[in-house]
């Protein structure tokens, strides 16, 4: 059952086409997120979903209802924007009455409503208390109970988190995804921080110039990227451009510009010997030591500390950079700067695709 489906949807600007031919489902009651650089055309599609910008072709369908015709008002989606938008001169409980008021609703029933509401993201009682009293983080779970209150089929949350201190965003991703599993309503979420998408997601559309690179799951995207820009916007990569040598089985050996050889899985079926391409490694599959299937020698930089995800950096002989993922930098066998390493990692766990320069 999908509660979202597009269809082949465009829009145009003039001779700018800034959606170009999206198509999507999105399963009932699961967290989708939309995944792009800046200007990639997330908030057009999510303007068009929401009714505010009419589209130059292709179809949206909510709950199987086509809602092309259906002003903005009367379809059953609601938006929380990035700035919120709550109204500062009422208080918590007028702000989530507002649109039960405007739909004509009983008293009794608005102030039942809104209660439960309330409830349900962890603010009860809290109808009395104005808007400038709230933390930044029950201002967002505010902005939720406002649209929530109304029941629509699907959410639309427009990079909600941007405007919030790291530490107070890190945590709302985990109350996002866990108000959005307590009202078993579907959410869209539209982000170009690949960390909030792999969090709260069931699934992500990785979105480039207009059009889907790739829909999935976060682990699907994360091991399986089907195209370049998804293995270098999902995650960390190293990303090192070379030329292939040979192709057979699926495998490809790769000359490094910056020196060296190594041989990798082939991410698409445009390689062929001679072709132009980008091999990624991610950071965690490399090691430090020799043995390893492929191997670049050279000389660590600098040494990365950041808690869990600490990098050793290594330049390798032939000029490229290796970042080196760390599960624990304990001080114990730690590499120091300038010492001689090699670098290694496994056949399977680099990924090649094409570049077309
Ligand atoms: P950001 O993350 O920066 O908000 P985005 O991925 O949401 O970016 P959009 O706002 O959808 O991107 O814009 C996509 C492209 O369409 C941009 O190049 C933008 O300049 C263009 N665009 C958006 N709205 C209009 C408009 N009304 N008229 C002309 N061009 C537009």
């Amino acid at each position: 059952m999908h509660d979202l489906q597009c269809e082949s949807l465009s829009k145009r600007f003039g001779a700018y086409t800034a959606v170009n031919s999206v198509s999507f489902n999105v399963p009932r009651g699961s967290f989708f997120s939309i995944l792009g650089p800046s200007g990639c055309g997330k908030t057009t599609l999510m303007r068009m979903i929401a009714g505010f910008e009419e589209p130059t072709s292709g179809d949206i369908r909510i709950k199987g209802q086509s809602v092309l015709s259906t002003p903005p008002n009367k379809r059953p989606v609601k938006m929380v924007f990035q700035h919120l938008a709550l109204f500062p001169m009422m208080n918590i409980g007028e702000n989530i009455a507002y649109g039960l008021r405007c739909r004509g609703e009983n008293k009794a029933d608005i102030t039942r409503k809104v209660a439960q509401v309330l409830d349900r993201v962890g603010l009860p009682g809290t109808e009395q208390k104005q808007v400038s009293q709230l933390s930044g983080g029950q201002k967002q779970r505010i902005a939720i109970a406002r649209c929530m209150v109304l029941e629509p089929d699907v959410l639309l949350l427009d990079e909600p988190l941007g405007a919030l201190d790291l530490k107070l965003r890190e945590r709302m991703k985990i109350e996002l995804k866990q108000l959005q599993h307590q009202f078993e309503t579907t959410f869209l979420y539209i982000t170009h921080d690949q960390s909030e998408a792999l969090l709260m997601s069931d699934n992500v559309a990785v979105m480039n110039a207009g059009q889907f690179e790739q829909i999935g799951s976060p682990q699907e995207l994360y091991n399986d990227p089907k195209t370049g820009f998804v293995a270098g916007f999902v995650g960390d990569s190293n990303r090192w451009p070379g030329r292939a040598l040979s192709v057979a089985d699926g495998k490809v050996r790769v000359a490094l510009d910056g020196g060296g050889e190594a041989i990798a899985t082939a991410g698409d079926d445009r390689i062929a010997a001679g072709s132009t391409v980008e091999l990624f490694v991610r950071p965690e599959v490399l090691s430090v030591g020799p043995g390893a299937e492929n191997r670049l020698e050279g000389t660590v930089e600098s040494l990365l500390f950041n808690g869990a995800s600490s990098r050793i950096l290594v330049r390798a002989q032939g000029g490229n950079l290796i970042e080196v993922g760390q599960a624990v930098m304990d001080g114990t066998n730690r590499v120091q700067p300038g010492a001689r390493v090699d670098i290694g990692w496994s056949h399977g766990h680099g990924r090649c695709f094409s570049v077309s320069r």
